[in-house]
């Protein structure tokens, strides 16, 4: 199913990465990654499956970003053929579309504790761009983008319970972000670089998959 609805968990375990799907949890020792006895790939004949064939190699590198980002195959692809039309090298360019999305910005910003908090919190009309609405989790920002909450009362208590959830949890600050926590804003000051993705990832076999 490309919108893959399944068990956050079970895609981490077939990755074999922690891609830190649920937030807060994924820092406790309740996460399956942490326990040797889940920390493998999910299904009953595992143990008989045998070397990965170059195409499957390819697969999985480009399922694991997809499956970080939380986006659906069309998405993936789309953004992928802009990449592509891009003066940039292309997995770069990609892995740089992938983190300029809103929800992936609310979480580097410590706006949401989770990147499926951060889509709810958008869908449902919490968050603002440039003063307007913006219901598109993935909208990608520009350089100059402010990102703020929207003005109801409910508004702000979602977000503050979101951040209040994350703990000290949150992520790292990025540099191509300059966040008020007490406002609830963050205006984005440049772009990413390939040091913020924070997942290994071989984008060169990402675009050798996706150029077949
Ligand atoms: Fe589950 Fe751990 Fe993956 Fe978080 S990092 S989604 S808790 S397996």
């Amino acid at each position: 199913m490309s919108r893959g609805l399944g068990p956050a968990c079970r895609k981490c375990r077939r990755e074999g990465i922690k891609l830190m799907l649920k937030g807060v949890r994924c820092q406790t020792a309740k996460c399956p990654m942490e326990r040797e006895a889940r920390n493998k790939p999910p299904g009953m004949h595992v143990h008989r499956r045998g070397t990965r064939s170059e195409y499957g190699v390819r697969l999985r590198e480009k399922q694991k970003v997809k499956r970080y980002y939380g986006v659906t195959e069309r998405q993936f692809r789309l953004l992928f053929g802009e990449a592509e039309r891009s003066n940039e090298n292309t997995g770069l360019a990609l892995l740089q579309l992938l983190e300029r999305r809103l929800d992936n910005v609310m979480l580097k910003s410590g706006l949401a504790p989770s990147r499926k908090w951060a889509r709810q919190a958008i869908s449902h009309g919490h968050v603002y761009l440039a003063g307007r609405k913006m219901d598109r989790s993935g909208y990608l920002v520009r350089s100059g983008d402010k990102i703020t909450v929207s003005p109801r009362e409910k508004s702000a208590a979602y977000l503050r319970a979101g951040i209040e959830l994350a703990g000290g949890s949150r992520s790292q600050p990025v540099a191509w972000l300059e966040t008020d926590m007490n406002k609830l804003e963050t205006v984005v000051t440049g772009m990413p670089s390939r040091d913020d993705v924070q997942i290994p990832v071989e984008e060169h076999l990402i675009v050798e998959f996706c150029s077949r």
